[in-house]
């Protein structure tokens, strides 16, 4: 089964939702693809989100099979040196926040390549990871934090219970708006998890999409788009709460919830209901506000497409720069495609010499710029605009020059 839909709300099981936001069907974003593979069509899946009447959540019902999206999983999260302060920071925040003592036990769902729990480890407590990716999971074992190849669930979390005791913190950074089948895993966090113990998640943050118009994190790796309100009650329902929220900087801005069960002792921060006011003077408890929001993308579109269409009739040549999965969204809901831009630049080693997913564009290293000498570089890893600008001087001293297509679109 590639690819199934649901009828019911993710976090509250309501049956009463409505489209709020029809994107262009794409394939999964992260499938790039090899020469030999360039003939193989590549299925498009649905990309519509849709806004909850009962809970306000905000969430995809088309779900593409896990393992079609993150059993061969590339992104490994100690490649990159601000993720590895960001974790530093969030392991001593978590150690004095959960007043943990030399025996503790972490346990990470989702650990990557175990950058997280290095750092808990380096502070002498007990680790131990979960990552549905095999090799991800081989080698963080072999490079001394262990980890189980499999996705979290309430099996795992007994057998992990027999072999290492319950935790005294579990966390889970991204991954929770990659379940879909929720229930399964906070039934799993919940006999885990010691009673005093405490629960602690990272995910992107709704208000932060919001404001930023950044619409090209939907993709179909992403089946939630978080906000405080709907996850207070989720909680709930399995005998949780949240008991402190936080903004945190990483993938364009997050959410850290802390949660702990409703039995254990810690009281809840004022954070908390800061949190939902300031959702509600937002309105994203508001179908409405999501409506507007799907206008506003689609005229963004257009203007970019407008722009694009006048410089290919006056003979100009265009490249992409950066091909981060959200470029997928952004391309397949432009209708940007191998006749607008002739190739994409990527730093990344993995992805040069690869091709786009679905659209089949070349992905090339930075060098190809001074080969083929493009008139514009259209930025699709846009959030990345400053530092891209600022490190591709050369180009712009040539001649050369940028488009931002967001949040407003621009020319340097
Ligand atoms: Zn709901």
């Amino acid at each position: 089964m590639a690819f199934y839909h649901r009828d019911s709300c993710r976090l509250c099981s309501s049956a009463n939702l409505v489209k709020v936001l029809s994107l262009a069907s794409t394939p999964p974003a992260n499938a790039f693809v090899s020469k030999n593979e360039l003939d193989e069509k590549q299925d498009c899946f649905p990309l519509e989100l849709w806004f909850c009447r009962g809970c306000s959540h905000l969430q995809l019902l088309d779900i593409v099979a896990p393992d079609i999206l993150f059993s061969d999983y590339v992104y490994v999260s100690g490649t990159s040196s601000v993720f590895v302060k960001h974790f530093e920071n969030y392991a001593s925040t978590i150690i004095n926040y959960a007043e943990l003592d030399k025996d503790s036990l972490v346990v990470d769902i989702g650990s990557n390549d175990g950058t997280l729990l290095r750092c808990f480890k380096d502070a002498g407590f007990r680790v131990l990871g979960i990552d549905p990716a095999a090799k991800i999971a081989e080698q963080a074992t072999k490079s001394g934090i262990e980890t189980i190849h499999a996705f979290f669930n309430k099996e795992i979390s007994e057998e992990i219970k027999m072999s290492f005791g319950q935790a005294d913190v579990i966390t889970a950074n991204n991954v929770f708006a990659h379940i879909d089948n929720l229930e399964e895993v906070i039934s799993g966090v919940y006999s885990l998890l010691k009673n005093d113990a405490i629960f602690v998640f990272e995910v992107s943050y709704l208000l932060d999409m919001y404001e930023k118009t950044l619409f090209d994190m939907i993709y179909h790796e992403h089946l939630d788009y978080h906000s405080v309100q709907p996850l207070m009650q989720f909680f709930k329902r399995y005998n949780m709460e949240i008991i402190k929220a936080e903004r945190v900087n990483t993938h364009g801005g997050s959410l850290r919830c802390y949660v702990q069960k409703t039995t254990a002792k810690k009281n809840v921060d004022s954070s908390v209901s800061e949190f939902i006011s300031m959702e509600r003077k937002h309105k994203l408890d508001d179908e409405n506000t999501f409506i507007s929001f799907a206008r506003e993308i689609k005229e963004k579109g257009q203007a970019l497409r407008s722009l694009l269409s006048d410089l290919k009739s006056s003979g100009k040549r265009i490249a992409g720069f950066g091909a981060p999965a959200k470029a997928t969204t952004l391309m397949y809901h432009f209708g940007i495609d191998e006749n607008d831009i002739s190739f994409i630049i990527d730093d990344s080693p993995i992805k040069q010499g690869l091709y786009s997913p679905g659209l089949h564009i070349p992905v090339l290293p930075a060098s190809a710029i001074e080969e083929f000498k493009p008139d514009y570089l259209l930025i699709l890893a846009w959030n990345f605009a400053d530092s891209i600008v600022s490190k591709n001087k050369q180009f712009l001293n040539d001649g050369g020059q940028f488009i931002i297509p967001l949040p407003e679109l621009k020319i340097i």
